[in-house]
């Protein structure tokens, strides 16, 4: 009919359904996980907004009911939740809001063929592309809804090919109806015992109710939605741990670490944590805020509270509090100063654990394992959170010219000789480099470590560390004059001839380029090195610098 509106997808989402398609088939039951969970969301979002106005209240059977339909070979899902306008539906669903489709679809190609081929359904939620996820199973989609507050309701439907058209509807109630029009290999949808399977599996912790109905039209209720951090860590199995965690991750490794506890006293809320074994394959610069949910009362209030900070936005998981009025509204959230302490006691609880186990010696290469994983994001707290900086120093692990493996600032400082004043570190693109530098030449032969330090962030954080346990953290090229204080050891301690007039015509043939050329102790079998001035930026900085054009 000429109501009908017809539009093309973005680029990137015909892209991205290309691939959900074809290349995310094994483990496709989590359509069901995603779709779910968007129908949750809208739910809880809903009953958020209408804490600050009535007329979008929740009627009081709201729940989230999977509907599958034999005869006509469809599985829809219905919700309560806050349903979409006809420019929601245009905007959510036509296109890709957030930027993580490229990220996305690299990840993708990079895991093809190999070992991380096994986890590409794992990749659809972090990237927060769930929706499209239906495309997995069924050849056409219709979703009609209707936002709460308004009149008007409709329908959005695609085949996942390249279009999708808009048309006004009929809804009595605010909500969503997403129709799958199952493909003739996904039968299985069809049946309830298999439903009831998949949403126990994925979605048993959701607290709105889920809803299946069976052949002959009764409801049953599919999830146990238990508040499940409520309960004592004594009644909580392993397995349930990790059901959770997958939950609120939409991940599918183990939890590293679980953090269950309960503040008591002045400030009183319960944390549910989890710290990943997995690196997300989304490069974690996307959205840098943590999405720690928070909770008042057992009901979910929003996951933009930002529980965490930034540079722990690798931790997953709960807080509920009974210290927060349910009604909290958004400008609230800003400004409470009972949220700000949560934030602080969270905070210093997950520290507190990560520190603890930095310091198990028996338990070294399984915190070198996080470390590997999460370690670049911890770094970028050295120079975002001033108050936590020195916490944070010990909890970093590097390469070093003399050690094995990895080692730490505290592990350093015990080794470092009588006479040595300042931490030495050496930053470049990658350590196999930097174990071959003729940097480090001077270093070697009077036996002082270096710090080998390879990361993107690397180049950053030194500096605004400054110190640790009071000795100066330096730069090689920058800390040359230092050896002169040093003993060289064995062979290297033979005394050299004066070269002052060889110092004197290099200079005239190198001047302006260079500042100055000296004689060092920094190499022992180098000629020569190129060395960044006692007070300017360090050379790996200046590459920086050079490469963002200042
Ligand atoms: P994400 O949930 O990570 O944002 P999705 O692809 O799963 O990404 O969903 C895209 C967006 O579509 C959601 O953010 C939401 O705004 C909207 N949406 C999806 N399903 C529903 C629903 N049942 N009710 C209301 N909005 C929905
Ligand atoms: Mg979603």
């Amino acid at each position: 009919s000429e109501t009908v509106e017809r539009h093309e997808f973005g680029a990137e989402v015909g892209r991205l359904l290309d691939l959900v398609v074809h290349a995310l088939y094994s483990d496709r039951e989590i359509f069901l996980r995603e779709l779910v969970a968007n129908a949750a969301d809208a739910t809880d979002r809903r009953r958020f907004e209408a804490l600050t106005n009535e007329a979008l209240a929740l009627p009081s059977d709201a729940r989230v009911l999977i509907a599958p339909d034999k005869a006509a070979r469809t599985l829809t899902i219905s919700d309560s939740g806050i349903g979409m306008s006809k420019e929601d539906l245009a905007q959510n669903l036509g296109t890709i809001a957030r930027s993580g489709t490229r990220a996305f679809s690299q990840a993708l190609g990079e895991t093809k063929g190999g070992e991380g081929e096994d986890l590409r359904p794992s990749l659809i939620g972090q990237f927060g592309v769930g929706f499209y996820s239906a495309f997995m199973v069924a050849d056409r989609v219709t979703v009609t809804s209707r936002r709460a507050g308004a009149d008007e309701a409709w329908t959005w439907a695609s085949d996942g090919k390249g279009s999708y058209t808009l048309e006004p509807a009929s809804r009595e109630q605010a909500g969503t109806d997403i129709v799958l029009h199952l493909k003739e290999d996904a039968d299985e949808y069809l049946e309830s015992y298999r439903l009831d399977h998949v949403v126990r599996k994925w979605a048993d912790n959701i607290a709105v109710p889920i809803a299946i109905r069976d052949a002959e039209g009764k409801e049953e209720a599919a999830n146990r939605g238990t508040a499940l951090w409520r309960k004592p860590k004594s009644e909580i199995t392993e397995e349930q741990y990790k059901e959770f965690y997958r939950t609120v991750s939409h991940g599918f490794d183990e939890p590293w670490a679980t953090l269950h506890w309960r503040a008591e006293g002045a400030l009183e809320f319960t944390g549910l944590l989890f710290v990943p074994s997995m690196k997300p394959f989304m490069a974690m610069e996307d959205d840098r805020r943590s999405k720690v949910r928070l909770h008042v009362r057992r009901m979910f209030i929003t996951d933009e509270a930002e529980l965490l900070p930034n540079w722990l936005r690798f931790v997953h998981g709960v807080v509920d509090t009974d210290d927060l009025p349910l009604n909290v509204s958004r400008e609230m959230l800003q400004s409470t100063p009972t949220l700000q302490k949560i934030r602080r006691a969270v905070t210093t609880r997950v520290i507190n654990e990560l520190s603890s186990r930095s310091k198990n010696a028996e338990k070294a290469e399984e915190y070198q394992k996080f470390f590997e994983n999460f370690g670049s994001v911890l770094k970028e707290g050295i120079y975002e959170d001033f108050e936590r900086r020195a916490e944070i120093a010990p909890l970093l692990r590097f390469r070093s010219s003399t050690q094995e493996g990895w080692t730490s600032l505290p592990d350093y400082v015990a080794r470092m000789k009588p006479e040595q004043e300042a931490i030495y570190y050496l930053v470049a693109d990658d350590v196999e480099a930097l174990k071959n530098s003729a940097q480090l030449e001077g270093f070697r032969a009077r036996g002082v470590e270096v710090l080998l330090l390879s990361d993107h962030v690397d180049a950053f954080w030194p500096e605004q560390l400054g110190k640790f346990e009071d000795k100066p953290l330096r730069s090689v090229t920058q800390g040359s004059a230092d050896l002169a204080k040093l003993k060289p050891e064995g062979e290297a301690a033979e005394e050299a001839p004066p070269a002052d007039k060889l110092v004197a015509a290099l200079k005239l043939a190198l001047e302006p380029d260079v500042s100055d050329v000296r004689t060092t102790d920094r190499l022992v079998d180098s000629a020569v090195v190129l060395a960044a001035s006692g007070m300017g930026p360090d050379l790996q900085m200046q590459r920086l610098l050079r490469r963002a054009g200042r």
